[in-house]
């Protein structure tokens, strides 16, 4: 983490981040007022395990994920994944969140409905509970509707009230409604690969950085 005191809580977002939005930053900052953390931390991928190869390489995901949370004291960017010789398994994540925190700190890992829904096919998903909590965000044009494994894994770790994820180290899910933004990163890529602007859905910071490394298909100006 950032810090080298513990902290009392560490909660971080993982992606892929290609690039970052409002609905990710928007979704970071009210679970930080939420839980009453100090910060989130935001961790892009190296190369992304679950998916197609995103459009920007790692350093220029990590780099716009930094432009996004530079002005923002409760976000910063976690490097791990990107430094990391491994491959972004979040379990090796929070292994080497664990490592450094200890086996008490309660761990908060977010996602997103479609993330959480996605569970199964992650490299030793099961374990991912025992490290750590699930905050799953509601996400527009994402239903809970949950295959028979995602609705056994809901029901054994489902808590309502957050107390339960500040007073355990992991072992949680809650869901929480924040405010919806319908913004995802494909649709940003597409704007820009039609030669239109996305601004608006994500910081201008990294509008600027997108223009100048021409990423996305986009045309220098
Ligand atoms: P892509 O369209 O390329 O998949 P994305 O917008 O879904 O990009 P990711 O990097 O895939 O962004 O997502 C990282 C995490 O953020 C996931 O847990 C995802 O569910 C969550 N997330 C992304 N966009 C939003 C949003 N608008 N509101 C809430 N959560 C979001
Ligand atoms: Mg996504």
């Amino acid at each position: 983490m950032s810090n080298t005191v513990k902290p009392s809580v560490c909660v971080f977002m993982g992606g892929t981040f290609d690039p970052i939005h409002n609905g990710h930053l928007r979704t970071a900052l009210e679970i930080r007022d939420w839980l009453n953390a100090e910060q989130v931390a935001l961790m892009p991928s190296k190369v992304p395990v679950h998916r197609q190869q995103p459009g920007a390489e790692s350093e220029q995901r990590l780099a716009m994920v930094e432009q996004a949370v530079a002005a923002e004291p409760g976000l910063y960017a976690d490097a791990r994944e990107v430094l990391s010789e491994k491959p972004s398994y979040t379990v090796l994540t929070l292994e080497s969140l664990r490592a450094e925190l200890g086996t008490d700190v309660p761990v908060c890992m977010i996602l997103g409905m479609d993330a959480y829904l996605s569970l199964p096919g992650w490299d030793r998903w099961q374990e991912l509970i025992r490290l750590a909590h699930i905050v799953v965000v509601k996400r527009p044009g994402w239903v809970y509707q949950p295959g028979e494994q995602m609705q056994a894994f809901t029901r054994a770790h489902e808590v309502t009230d957050k107390q339960r994820i500040l007073t355990a180290p992991a072992g949680h899910v809650i869901f929480h409604e924040l405010t919806p933004l319908a913004i995802s990163a494909t649709q940003i890529r597409t704007l820009v690969s039609q030669g239109h602007s996305p601004r608006y859905l994500l910081p201008d910071s990294v509008w600027q950085y997108i223009q100048q490394q021409q990423l996305y298909g986009c045309k220098s100006k």
